[in-house]
């Protein structure tokens, strides 16, 4: 991935209080309407220019840019790892790390992250906007503006918040918690299983015991590797055979993220149990995931998941699809299947209740 790095000192000429690094990939965040009218993305060497406020913040700023930002609806593995790779290469030299991303796969990039980079100690904000920064109703100052706030946050030169977040509409969210659930109003993310991690009003109010606290212990590591693959079968009343036998019976899988109904149950249907039987046979990990947003995964409380229990299908808890699915794939990549199957059904970084 190319990128091109700038250094900007709000603070200047007195002393910046913080230093962060802030990662553009695209999105809509920061189109602007070029001399045609047509909206690009904008030169985010300039943000100073679309937003002098900035100065206020006394920030020491460094700004990666993509060469060629993106649409989050192409976002692939390779940027995660670009993107978790520049954090882990600029750690120690910032205190905090925000990441302006498309809206569409942002969850996934967060939950991505917050597997990719254990046991950190400093904040990865991921923001972005629902508007461009061009236009006069846009989200995408305050969201920057607040983002840039918590990732420079410190107490006693500690981070308040040492965890991968998102913050968008004036909520911070764990990001492996968090869900897109609106496309048009600005508060496009949810937590149903997970209480904000601050709220932002005339201050930013923070909920402390719902942060996660570093022992003092911590070492930044990097999780590199991701094996992407897996599938995910969302089931459906009608779904036919040959649909879930494609996936099943697909080459070279490893996992499969089955998204079931309510708490965790499926058809008892012989032909079905019978493919997820072969699959589990064959090694497959089959992980057991709600539909629905709120709520978790109890195997056994219905017949309809009893069986699945007994096949050997694993219970994903309260994850959503999202950080199952980039749990997953950084784990079959690190440690291979055995391994995975003993984590897979435990909190790793906050992002299921044990
Ligand atoms: N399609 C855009 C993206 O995810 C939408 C957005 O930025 O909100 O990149």
């Amino acid at each position: 991935m190319n990128y091109k790095q700038v250094q900007i000192n709000t603070a200047t000429p007195e002393k910046a209080r913080s230093r962060v690094m802030i990662i553009y990939t695209g999105g809509t965040f920061g189109m602007a309407h070029d001399a045609s009218g047509v909206l690009v993305p904008f030169d985010f060497a300039l943000i100073l220019q679309h937003l002098p406020t900035l100065r206020n913040l006394y920030l020491e700023l460094t700004v990666i840019s993509f060469i060629n930002p993106i649409d989050s609806s192409n976002v692939q593995p390779e940027h995660w790892q670009t993107i978790a790779k520049i954090i882990y290469e600029n750690y120690a030299e910032h205190d905090g790390f925000v990441v302006l991303h498309g809206t569409d796969t942002m969850a996934f990039t967060a939950s991505a992250l917050s597997f990719m980079l254990q046991g950190l100690t400093k904040p990865v904000i991921i923001t972005g906007a629902q508007l461009p920064i061009s236009e006069p109703r846009s989200d995408a100052r305050e969201n920057l503006i607040t983002s840039l706030e918590i990732a420079a946050a410190r107490i006693d030169g500690k981070a308040v918040v040492p965890e991968v977040c998102i913050y968008f509409g004036d909520e911070l969210l764990r990001g492996n918690r968090s869900k897109k659930t609106e496309s048009m109003h600005f508060d496009a993310f949810q937590s149903e299983n997970y209480p904000p991690l601050a709220k932002a009003g005339v201050k930013i109010e923070y909920n402390e015991s719902a942060i996660h606290q570093p022992s003092g212990h911590e070492q930044l590591q990097f999780l590199q590797r991701l094996d992407t693959s897996i599938s995910i079968l969302k089931l459906f009343p009608g779904i036919t055979r040959s649909t879930v036998e494609a996936i099943t019976n697909s080459a070279g899988l490893k996992a499969i993220v089955l998204e079931t109904y309510g708490s965790g149950n499926a058809p008892t249907t012989a032909w079905f149990i019978d493919l997820l039987k072969g699959a589990i046979h064959r090694g497959i990990i089959v992980l057991n995931i709600s539909q629905c947003p709120g709520g978790m995964v109890v195997q056994g409380r219905y017949e309809t998941s009893k069986v699945l229990q007994e096949i050997g299908v694993i219970s994903g808890g309260d994850m959503t699809t999202e950080a199952a699915l980039t749990k997953l794939m950084v784990l079959i990549g690190e440690y291979g299947l055995a391994e995975t199957k003993i984590k897979i059904g435990k909190s790793i970084v906050g992002e299921l209740t044990d």
